[in-house]
């Protein structure tokens, strides 16, 4: 399973990161970059609070 994030509509509020800080991480321009695109044991919980907390419902999990 991997993360899926939709750039299109993330509106670079940092929530996400706040969550999932080994995963999401905004860069020094306001740009979310996906640190580790693969779904783990140990990430799972939060990339799973990361896709519930976003107001743009801009991140998804996907097989792959
Ligand atoms: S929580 Fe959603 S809108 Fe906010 S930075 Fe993450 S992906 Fe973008």
């Amino acid at each position: 399973m991997k993360v899926k994030v939709d750039f299109d509509l993330c509106e670079s509020n940092a929530l996400c990161e706040a969550l999932a800080p080994e995963v999401f991480e905004l860069d020094d321009d306001d740009y979310l970059v996906v640190k580790q695109e693969d779904v783990t044991d140990e990430n799972r919980d939060n990339v799973e609070r990361a896709v519930a907390a976003c107001p743009r419902s801009a991140i998804s999990i996907v097989e792959g």
